[in-house]
């Protein structure tokens, strides 16, 4: 049985894992499997270019379902997301019209009001799970129709994810993608791990054992050569305990230079020192804003500025640089919210780079009762954490003068950083078109020496070339 998979969106975030996982579980029922891939480059997923003109171009849903039709597959998986039901259902549509023969299956790992019947299977529960029992109790010689599966993987116990499905695509050597767990221990209202939590239950974080997660990086390094790795999990460093036995047994059979996520009111010198030991060249901390009562009141965060600000210290004592993620278009965010921000990050010592990102209204997250009533009445409203603006309307244009200035500050010496941002000058990022931001960008990853900024470009230009063949 040849099973193809469907995807559209960028590599790196967990749907593209769990397409690998989906493949490797056909793989051990004897399918053969495949791919069709969007990369929507520039399309609302694209975390560095937002232009839906030249998405127009490069990603065309005539030549997907051409693509799906020339593999001949006997089925054909759609994996719902965030942002791809309707292009999901879309595709759909065009390779029923073309061959009305075609067998589809939806996975939904969140439930729906209404569900869309054209596909020939539903399948509704933990992706891996529910595929796995698909195929275990052969429900593909049942009749069509909706099924709902109970229950969560075991991740240990399921194969290794099949890399070489999306290995056309990306350069594993250059960085190679990881999760070590699932889902995430913390509540944020707007994050995408909080509504997988809230429809799987508290058991939906699991972690993989050190011995597994490793296996996986020996693999990686023999089939691709890998050469930096960059762990994805939302809170890497939680742990303690797991981190000092994976990061031993790390060192000594893997060893590559690698970047993490970390937690402020979990960080302690203990965990900067098994990171900076373990060949970690920068640690990610989620900021999003450092206006406690919004966080705590609208972001469901409890993280204080007090335990951020002891962490970034202890990474300055570790020499071990660290990037920070800034949330725009938080309801009742303000210009000093902004500024008092700046003040702060222009006083950080091993501050690499402030990563930041819109905030996105998820319908199905607790932050869409603060949404802004134009985003509210959009029905067709869709966003990404980095391509489209949100916020009240008041604040859109301010947000993006900061969101610039943002990205350049980790540049300038601190005394610039006090002029600009005395009598307005701030202003003139108005008129600083995005491609000398780029370059600023480029400027900073020099001055810090940001490996993962010059990888990222490098898989970037990739990505486009690709795109366009
Ligand atoms: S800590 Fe990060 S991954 Fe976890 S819920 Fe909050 S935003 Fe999501």
């Amino acid at each position: 049985m040849k099973i193809l998979f469907v995807y559209k969106g960028r590599y790196q975030v967990r749907d593209s894992i769990t397409i690998e996982y989906l493949s490797s579980i056909a793989k051990q029922y004897n399918c053969k499997t495949a791919l069709v891939y969007d990369q929507d480059t520039f399309g609302i997923t694209d975390n560095v270019f937002y232009f839906p003109l030249l998405n127009r171009l490069t990603s065309r849903q005539e030549d997907i379902a051409k693509k799906i039709i020339k593999e001949n597959p006997d089925f054909v998986v759609f994996l719902d997301g965030f942002n791809r039901t309707k292009w999901n259902e879309a595709i759909n549509k065009k390779i029923k019209q073309i061959k009305n023969k075609i067998r589809t299956i939806n996975i939904l790992s969140i439930k729906k009001e209404s569900i869309n019947l054209d596909y020939n299977y539903t399948l509704i529960g933990e992706a891996e799970y529910t595929f796995d029992k698909f195929l275990k109790d052969k429900i593909f010689n049942s009749k069509d129709g909706i099924y709902s599966f109970s229950g969560l993987a075991n991740l240990d116990m399921l194969p290794l994810a099949d890399k070489f499905l999306f290995s056309k695509y990306i350069d594993f050597k250059l960085s190679y993608m990881l999760y070590t767990s699932k889902g995430c221990l913390y509540n944020c209202s707007y994050c995408e791990e909080t509504i997988y939590k809230n429809e799987f239950g508290g058991a939906y974080f699991r972690r993989r054992s050190p011995k597994n997660v490793i296996s996986e990086l020996e693999k990686a390094k023999k089939d691709f050569d890998i050469r930096e790795i960059i762990y994805k999990d939302s809170v890497f460093t939680f742990d303690k305990e797991w981190l000092k036995e994976y990061l031993t047994l790390y060192r000594e059979k893997i060893n590559l230079p690698y970047k993490c996520f970390a937690k402020a009111e979990v960080f302690d010198e203990e965990i900067a020192n098994l990171l900076k030991k373990s060949g970690c060249y920068c640690v990610e901390f989620g900021v999003q804003t450092f206006n406690e009562k919004i966080k705590k009141e609208i972001l469901l965060r409890n993280e204080s500025n007090q335990q951020l600000l002891a962490a970034f210290k202890i990474c300055d004592r570790y020499n071990l640089p660290y990037d920070v993620d800034h949330l725009f278009g938080i309801p009742t965010e303000s210009v000093k919210d902004h500024i008092e921000a700046a003040r702060i990050y222009m006083n950080l010592k091993f501050l690499n780079r402030i990563k930041t990102h819109n905030l996105t209204f998820y319908p199905q997250a607790q932050i869409y009762n603060f949404a802004p009533q134009y985003i509210k009445n959009n029905k067709n409203y869709q966003a990404d954490f980095f391509s489209i603006l949100s916020g009240e309307k008041n604040i859109i244009n301010i947000n993006k003068i900061f969101i610039k200035y943002f990205k350049v500050l980790p540049l300038l010496p601190k005394k610039i950083n006090l002029f600009i941002l005395k009598k307005n000058r701030l202003k003139i990022f108005t008129y600083f078109p995005n491609i000398l931001i780029l370059i600023c960008m480029f400027l900073v990853a020099i001055k810090n020496k940001d490996r993962r900024f010059l990888i990222y470009l490098r898989l970037y230009l990739r990505k486009i070339l690709l795109s366009f063949q």
